[in-house]
C-alpha cells in the first residue's frame, strides 16, 4: 500500500480491494488512469496503464523521492521497482530480472528505458569513467537496436518487432560494468511485405532519407521509398517520425559504440541489397528458370562483392538432401520469387543478429576478477511480446503466444515460490493455494516427440511430399486427445475453424486458430565481404551440413524460450505488466472492455489472488509501528516492551486484530487489506 496516498485516486495495490472481482478491478483502474495514476501495484508487481501524454514523473527529483526508499513508502513507480531490484542485487547480492509484459503499444520500450535510465541515474555516484562509459553504452545501444528491431505498425509507431533480454552487470559497488543482449525472434517476414498503414523496419527508410547523396549513389539507391517493392506500402506513410534525423543519430550512436567505418558501410550495402533483391524479377525460358533484371544483378553482386553465379545459384537453385544424396535442383518461377523473399528475410535477420552480437561484444565485462572485487551480479531486463491474437494468426503469433505460455508458467512459479520462501523464512506456516496451471498448454507445444513443434520438425524434414499436410496430419493424429488442441478435421462443424488448415491452441489467454506453413529454406551467398562473411559463419552450405538436418526455426526458438526461463528462473523477479487504455492512442480514453480483456489475460485478477491467499501486506517491527504506534496507548509515544515484535502484538490485540495477522521472525503479516484499512483509519483519526 502507498501509505500516504489519498483514497481519492483509488486504491494503490490492487490487493487492498474490498472485493476481488472484475468489476472491482476495473473500477480501480480506470479511476487511477482518470487521476493521473498510471502506476498500481500487485504486492511487488507494477500494473501500468499507457498515459499516451508526457508525464512529469521521471524527472531528476522524483528519481531523489524513489532512491534507497522501501516500495511501499511512496505513490507506485516503475523507480520504486527498479529501485527494490537494485537493492535486492546490492545488498543482498541477489541476481534480479525486471520482465515487463503487454501487449503492442502497452509501453514496454518505454519502461525499459525508464528503469535503465533509473538505474543510470543512482549509480556511479564517484562518477568513475569507465562506469560511465558503459552507462553511456547501454544507453545508446537502445538506438541501434529500435532502428533495426523496431517498426511502424498500425498499433504503435515505434513497435518492438523482436524480443529483447538485457542483462547489466554489477561490480561490488553497485555499480554498471557492463552487459549483454539476447534477441529474439526477429519479425523477419515484415522486410518483405507490410499491412496496410504499416512500415518496414525503421532502418530503410532512415537510410533513403537521410543519407548523403554520396552513399545513396555508390549504393545504386533512390530516394523514394515508393521505387522498392519490398517497402513501396509504407513508403508514403506520414508520421511524425523524423528519419533523416534519426539516421543521423544512428550513424552517431554506431560509431560511438566502436562500430568500424567498414562494418557501418556493409550495414548500408546489406540494406541496399535487401531493397535491390526486391525489384528482381524471374521468367521462364522453356524449362529454365530466369532472372530477369541482368542490371541489377551486377549491382547486387558488387554490393555483396560476390561472384554473379553464386548469387544466381542461391537465388535459382535449392539443395536437397534425398535420403544419402544431396542434389541441386531448380526452382520453379514462384520457387524463385519465394527464394528471392526467403534470402532478403534471412539477410535483414542475420545483419540483426550480428549488430546484437557486435553491440555485446563492446558492452560485454572486461577485466572483472571475480576473485578479487567479489561477485559481479546482474539485473535482467527483459521487454517482450504479449499474447497475440488476430483474425490470421502464423507461426510468429504461435512462437509469441508459446512464449507468453512459458512466462506465465514462470510467473506462477516465481510469485508462489517467493511468497513460500518468505513464510518459511519468517517462520510462517504456509498453505498451498491451488492456480490453473498452464504446465499443460507449455507441453503440448514444446514437449519432445509429441509437441506441436517436434511434428512441424518432422514435417519439415519430410522433403518431397506436401510437407502442410504431413504437418496437420501429424498434429491430428498425436494431439487427438488433448484437451487444449483441435483442428478442422478433429471438429469439423466448429465455425471457428474456417479452412482445413487451421488448428485452434487453447491458451491460457484464450482461443487462438492458427495455421502454420511447414517449410524449410536454406540460401547462402558465399561472399568476399569480411564483415559479411562473418554474418554467415557456415559460409556456403556443404553436404554434410545438409546431412546435419538445421535446426529448424521453430526448434531454434523453442531452445531460445528454454534458456531464456532457465536464465529468469534462477533470478528474484520483479514484474511490470503494461495495459493499452485504447487503440487511438488517447490520453483521455479508457476503453473497458478492451482493458477487461487484457487484465484477464495478463492473469492481473488471479494475481491479486494468489498474493491475497497469502498475506495482503508485511511489514518489519520497526516500520509497522513507526507507522501506527499513535494508534495504542501502549505504543504511543514509546512502548517498555522487551521487543518491537511485542509491541506490535501488544498493538495489534489491543485494535481486536490479533485474528488476522501473524507473527514472523522480523515482520508482521497482515492477512486481509480490511485490518489494514482499519489501521490507516484510526490512524488519520489520530
Ligand atoms: P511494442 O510491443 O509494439 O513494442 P511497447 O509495449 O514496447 O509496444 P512502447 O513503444 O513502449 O510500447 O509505447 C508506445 C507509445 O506509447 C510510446 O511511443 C509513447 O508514445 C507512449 N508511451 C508509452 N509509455 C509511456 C509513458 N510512460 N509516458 C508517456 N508516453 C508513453
Ligand atoms: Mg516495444
Amino acid at each position: 500500500m502507498a501509505e500516504h496516498e489519498s483514497l481519492e485516486f483509488g486504491k494503490a495495490d490492487f490487493v487492498l480491494l474490498d472485493n476481488v472481482s472484475m468489476e472491482d478491478f476495473m473500477a480501480n483502474l480506470k479511476l487511477r488512469f482518470e487521476k493521473g495514476r498510471i502506476y498500481t501495484y500487485i504486492g511487488e508487481v507494477v500494473v501500468s496503464v499507457n498515459p499516451y501524454r508526457a508525464m512529469n514523473i521521471y524527472g531528476r527529483d522524483t528519481i531523489e523521492q524513489y532512491k534507497g526508499r522501501e516500495l511501499y513508502e511512496r505513490p507506485p513507480h516503475l523507480f520504486a521497482i527498479a529501485d527494490a531490484a537494485y537493492k535486492a542485487m546490492k545488498r543482498r547480492n541477489k541476481d534480479t530480472c525486471i520482465v515487463i509484459s503487454g501487449e503492442s503499444g502497452a509501453g514496454k520500450t518505454e519502461a525499459s528505458k525508464y528503469i535503465m535510465q533509473y538505474i543510470a541515474a543512482i549509480t556511479n555516484p564517484n562518477q568513475r569513467a569507465e562506469v560511465e562509459r558503459v552507462k553511456n553504452m547501454l544507453l545508446k545501444s537502445n538506438c541501434v537496436l529500435e532502428a533495426f528491431g523496431n517498426a511502424k505498425t498500425n498499433r504503435n509507431d515505434n513497435s518492438s518487432r523482436f524480443g529483447k533480454y538485457m542483462d547489466i552487470n554489477f561490480d561490488f559497488k553497485g555499480d554498471p560494468i557492463g552487459g549483454h543482449i539476447n534477441n529474439y525472434l526477429l519479425e523477419k517476414s515484415r522486410v518483405i511485405f507490410q499491412q496496410e498503414g504499416e512500415r518496414s523496419f525503421h532502418s530503410f527508410y532512415q537510410l533513403l532519407r537521410g543519407a548523403p547523396d554520396s552513399l545513396l549513389r555508390s549504393l545504386h539507391i533512390q530516394k523514394e521509398p515508393t521505387s522498392y517493392n519490398y517497402i513501396r506500402v509504407g513508403g508514403n506513410i506520414k508520421s511524425s517520425i523524423n528519419d533523416g534525423a534519426d539516421f543521423k543519430a544512428v550513424s552517431d550512436a554506431m560509431k560511438v559504440i566502436g562500430f568500424t567505418g567498414d562494418e557501418v558501410q556493409t550495414v548500408y550495402k546489406i540494406l541496399a541489397t535487401i531493397l535491390h533483391l526486391g525489384n528482381l524479377t524471374f521468367g521462364v525460358d522453356g524449362d529454365v528458370t530466369l532472372i530477369e533484371n541482368t542490371k541489377l544483378m551486377s549491382v547486387i553482386r558488387e554490393l555483396l562483392s560476390t561472384k554473379e553465379e553464386n548469387v544466381e545459384k542461391a537465388l535459382l537453385y535449392r539443395t536437397v538432401s534425398t535420403g544419402r544424396d544431396v542434389i541441386e535442383k531448380q526452382h520453379t518461377e514462384q520457387e524463385a520469387s519465394y527464394g528471392r523473399d526467403a534470402l532478403a528475410k534471412a539477410m535483414y535477420e542475420r545483419l540483426f543478429c550480428w549488430i546484437v552480437g557486435r553491440i555485446n561484444d563492446i558492452i560485454e565485462v572486461k577485466n572483472y576478477d571475480a576473485r578479487i572485487h567479489g561477485k559481479n551480479t546482474v539485473i535482467g531486463v527483459l521487454d517482450i511480446y504479449g499474447f497475440e491474437i488476430f483474425q490470421n494468426n502464423s507461426f510468429e503469433q504461435f512462437c509469441i503466444n508459446y512464449c507468453n505460455e512459458k512466462l506465465q508458467q514462470l510467473f506462477i512459479q516465481l510469485v508462489l515460490r517467493q511468497e513460500q520462501e518468505e513464510y518459511q523464512r519468517e517462520g510462517i506456516p504456509w498453505k498451498h493455494i491451488d492456480y490453473f496451471n498452464n504446465q499443460i498448454i507449455v507441453d503440448l507445444v514444446e514437449q519432445q516427440h509429441k509437441g506441436i513443434i517436434s511434428v512441424l520438425d518432422e514435417a519439415c524434414m519430410n522433403v518431397g511430399k506436401v510437407t502442410d499436410e504431413v504437418f496437420l496430419q501429424g498434429l491430428n493424429s498425436k494431439l487427438a486427445k488433448h484437451a487444449h488442441y483441435t483442428s478442422r478435421k478433429l471438429s469439423p462443424t466448429d465455425k471457428s475453424l474456417e479452412f482445413d488448415r487451421d488448428f485452434r491452441i487453447r491458451h491460457y489467454a484464450g482461443d487462438v486458430v492458427a495455421f502454420i506453413r511447414a517449410y524449410v529454406y536454406i540460401s547462402c551467398v558465399p561472399c568476399a565481404n569480411p564483415v559479411l562473411k562473418g554474418m554467415w559463419p557456415e559460409g556456403k552450405l556443404s553436404i554434410t551440413e545438409v546431412t546435419k538436418r538445421p535446426l529448424t526455426a521453430a526448434t531454434l526458438f523453442r531452445n531460445s524460450m528454454i534458456s531464456l526461463v532457465e536464465n529468469l528462473a534462477c533470478k528474484e523477479p520483479y514484474y511490470v505488466r503494461c495495459i493499452k487504455p485504447n487503440d487511438v492512442k488517447s490520453p483521455l480514453l479508457f476503453e473497458q472492455e478492451r482493458c477487461r480483456h487484457q487484465v484477464e489475460y495478463l492473469g492481473l485478477l488471479e494475481n491479486v489472488r494468489v498474493r491475497r491467499a497469502g498475506f495482503a501486506y508485511r511489514q518489519t517491527y520497526p516500520r509497522f509501528l513507526q507507522r501506527y504506534k499513535m494508534i495504542s496507548e501502549f505504543t504511543w509515544p514509546n512502548h517498555d516492551l522487551p521487543s518491537d515484535k511485542d509491541a506490535v502484538k501488544r498493538l495489534l490485540q489491543g485494535c481486536g486484530f490479533d485474528h488476522d495477522v501473524a507473527y514472523g521472525k522480523t515482520k508482521v503479516f497482515i492477512r486481509t487489506p480490511r485490518t489494514l484499512f482499519s489501521l490507516e483509519e484510526q490512524r488519520t483519526e489520530m
